[in-house]
């Protein structure tokens, strides 16, 4: 029996994919987007669908955090003070407090099922998330979503290599695999992980120029974060510069054959013009963080270069570990305040396309097309009216600088996001 198609209107609907559209309308059936357009037209060519009309709102595609560690959930105390003091000093203070409260168990647990719930009830259905423990596995099942849980590998000598390569020959096939940083894991292991999520058409996520001491210790083999490893390990590991004093970390990731189109670099901060022309010939893509580097000060994302080279950056919120307000919708409004800000439809196209191209799911989600997943979000203008936004230029400003008010609600508040009934 055919599926009865519904009509979903609002003031404004956002495709993403194209320009926003006054009065706007989608059809949906059977858990797919079947049409989209201007009311007037869909409602003359589905005469017959039940029609819901939700006032004062927006509908648009459902956002895509591409950056969590959700098993860092009980570790929110980091973030609460402004971080004073160096990157590896955070690690340190992670660690620590790593140690003291235990990696998993049931106040990690609990812990990082609200903060998947709070993401999911204020608009993210997919969650890219990477730890070292089992934890987030656990949430997949359990998360009304889609949360995509990665393995993270990392250990730099000699003696963890051989641990790690055999620990990921037992891997099962279905297991997401991820590489930490070029600083903290060993190039063999990166290659290792990347060959075998290349085997299995896995994106492979790993963290790249973050701290400016990344990029001192692959160009010189020196600075903070070499005598933070050698403090930490207690090892004799020898140093060298493994790029060239004007190259960078992509530079070093190219040559160990790490970059595809299903390569995720995260954060990219400090990052050449002449290594994002790498990262678009070989389709890289990149997600950044901002609420998370500004609170540990590792500078900002150049999202107004990587446009210029066509790579529209996914948007990710990173851990409560670094980050005190865990929300993609935070996000964007930092990146709408910043003095270099991209336009409003941009950001709210990283947020959402860009997440589902970073993570090979642009054939499902990430904007409202006929034939995607009818994942759709009802966003509130906060206005009573439907005429209050008249252009979509204001209506983008609107979605990218919701007021936080809005942001922490319980689910019955007018402010809170919904999604379409199917
Ligand atoms: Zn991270």
């Amino acid at each position: 029996m055919p599926v009865m198609p519904a009509l979903h209107s609002a003031a404004w609907v956002v495709p993403v994919s194209a320009a926003p559209i006054a009065n706007g309308a989608v059809v949906t059936a059977a858990g797919k987007i079947v049409d989209v357009g201007t009311l007037e037209v869909l409602s003359g060519r589905y005469p017959h669908a039940p029609h819901r009309h939700h006032t004062g709102a927006a509908l648009t595609p459902a956002l895509i955090n591409a950056h969590t560690h959700l098993e860092l959930s009980h570790l929110s105390s980091l973030s609460r003070r402004p971080h004073q003091g160096t990157f590896t000093g955070w690690v340190s203070q992670l660690i620590a407090l790593r140690l003291e409260l235990g990696a998993t168990g049931v106040a990690a647990e609990q812990a990082a099922i609200q903060s998947s719930r709070q993401q999911y009830e204020n608009g993210v259905s997919v969650l890219a998330d990477i730890g070292n423990t089992d934890l987030a596995l656990g949430l997949v099942d359990i998360y009304p979503g889609r949360l995509l849980s990665f393995h993270e590998y990392l250990g730099l000598t000699p003696q963890s290599l051989t641990k790690n390569r055999d620990r990921l020959a037992l891997e099962p096939a279905t297991r997401l695999c991820s590489g930490h940083a070029p600083y903290s894991t060993h190039p063999a292991l990166l290659s290792a992980l990347k060959k075998r999520a290349k085997r299995l058409g896995q994106v492979f996520p790993i963290h790249v120029a973050e701290p400016m001491a990344e990029l001192d210790m692959l160009r010189h083999g020196r600075g903070e974060m070499v005598d933070f490893i050698l403090v930490r390990t207690g090892e004799e590991i020898v140093f060298q510069a493994a790029i060239g004093p004007e190259e960078g970390s992509i530079h070093y990731l190219y040559r160990l054959g790490l970059l595809d189109e299903r390569t995720l670099c995260i954060h990219g901060i400090h990052v050449s013009d002449a290594e994002m022309t790498i990262m678009a010939d070989t389709g890289a893509k990149v997600c950044i963080c901002p609420h998370s580097n500004h609170f540990l000060g590792v500078g900002s994302a150049p999202v107004q270069r990587y446009l210029q080279h066509g790579i529209l950056p996914a948007l990710g919120t990173d851990s409560p570990a670094s980050n005190p307000e865990l929300s993609l919708w935070q996000e964007m409004h930092l990146l709408a305040s910043a003095p270099d800000a991209p336009d409003a439809a941009t950001i709210f196209a990283m947020a959402t396309l860009g997440g589902a191209l970073a993570l090979g799911l642009d054939d499902q989600l990430g904007s409202l097309e006929p034939g995607k997943e009818a994942d759709i979000l009802v966003v509130p203008l906060d206005t009573t009216a439907d005429s209050s936004v008249s252009t979509a230029a204001d209506l983008m400003k609107v979605l990218t600088s919701r007021p936080r008010q809005a942001l922490n609600q319980d689910s019955s508040s007018q402010h809170t996001v919904s999604r379409i009934a199917l």
